[in-house]
């Protein structure tokens, strides 16, 4: 199916719940979120329905993230369903990984292809300030079972925030010897959370990929390691998506930069966002929402497709995210990144 821009959409991110384990300190105020009743959530029945009918308009990849996917209970079966659905052929999972190393075998046999999971610091005192409270070891023996289990890819996704000093070169280094993808990601002014330590979210916490990129070259340099070369066509572990590669020689993975706020992928935006309260979303940095969980309950298939037209003739052209203004009110456990 075509947005009004001529852009093929045949991908939706599906936020399974606005609850989290976790309370990363960009994401999430520290006492958590006001806890949505359960019967504004959208049941499995209701996102079985929604899928059903973007599969027949072209939708071929799912997306299920958060809020943390896999403390919604049945998730499992979720996968397998979905991956049932005639037309999905690619079932992935964002998540930050602490019931990872629980979930992976059964996630792997019910179709789940491939997994993204979150992870901002390999420091265990740095990661717990990050996440209020996690510990690293769940999500490493997470990374270990996701790779055990066959996920291909599997993206390790670090949003890489200027004050929190992260160790750049320690992330890159974990592609080297096993097929790990990592990837940095541009700190986005999303949500109504205190930002980073308290002081909101500032554009003087942006550090941009190419940064990053420079800093992970010179920390490598100073310990005579090789320099990153850019992944060309083929070899990126996706074969395309928004992020750029790079990679150490003779690397089993590689590493990846996605720079959202630069717009350069709305020309290639394949997606649409469905919330856990059932709002359908065309673009991350807006908070324009067609409510899709009323036309779920009471309307037909034919109804839900008309909404997903409806929201796909609102696509923007691109984003229009300023410097300063928070582009969404939204935080991103409700819409899910
Ligand atoms: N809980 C799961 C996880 O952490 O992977 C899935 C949901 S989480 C909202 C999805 C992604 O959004 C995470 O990688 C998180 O780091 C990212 N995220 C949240 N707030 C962000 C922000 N302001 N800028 C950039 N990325 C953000
Ligand atoms: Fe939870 Fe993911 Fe948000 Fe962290 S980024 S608080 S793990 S939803």
């Amino acid at each position: 199916m075509k947005d009004a821009h001529g852009r093929t959409i045949d991908y939706v991110r599906i936020s399974l719940t606005d609850r989290c384990n976790l309370r990363c300190i960009y994401c999430m105020p520290a006492e958590g979120v006001d806890q949505v009743a359960h019967s504004d959530i959208l049941s499995f029945d209701e996102i079985l329905k929604f899928v059903r009918v973007a599969a027949q308009m072209g939708v071929r990849r799912v997306r299920l993230t958060g809020g943390e996917p896999l403390v919604r209970k049945g998730v499992v079966d979720l996968v397998r369903d979905l991956h049932a659905i005639d037309g999905i052929d690619d079932i992935s999972l964002t998540t930050n990984g602490i019931l990872l190393a629980q979930f992976a075998p059964d996630l792997k046999a019910a179709g789940l292809r491939r997994v993204n999971i979150s992870l901002d610091s390999l420091d265990p005192v740095q990661y717990k300030e990050i996440t209020r409270g996690g510990d690293l070891d769940d999500v490493l023996a997470g990374i270990d079972a996701a790779l055990e289990a066959g996920f291909n890819p599997v993206k390790v996704n670090a949003v890489a925030v200027r004050s929190l000093n992260q160790d750049y070169l320690a992330f890159a280094r974990m592609s080297v010897d096993r097929p790990l993808h990592m990837r940095f990601i541009e700190y986005m002014p999303v949500g109504d959370s205190s930002g980073v330590c308290g002081h909101g979210w500032g554009e003087e916490d942006v550090i941009s990929c190419e940064e990053i990129r420079e800093r992970i070259n010179h920390q490598a340099a100073d310990e005579d390691l090789p320099q990153l070369v850019p992944v060309e066509g083929s070899s990126k572990p996706d074969g395309g998506g928004p992020a750029r590669y790079w990679q150490f020689p003779e690397a089993q993975g590689t590493v990846g930069f996605i720079s959202p706020l630069s717009r350069h992928f709305c020309g290639e935006c394949n997606r649409l966002r469905l919330t856990s309260t059932g709002q359908l979303r065309p673009c991350l940095f807006s908070d324009d929402e067609f409510d899709a969980r009323a036309v779920l309950r009471e309307g037909t298939e034919a109804d839900v497709h008309a909404l997903i037209e409806q929201a796909l003739g609102a696509k923007p052209e691109e984003h229009t995210q300023g410097d300063h203004a928070n582009a969404t009110e939204t935080n991103m456990n409700v819409i899910g990144g």
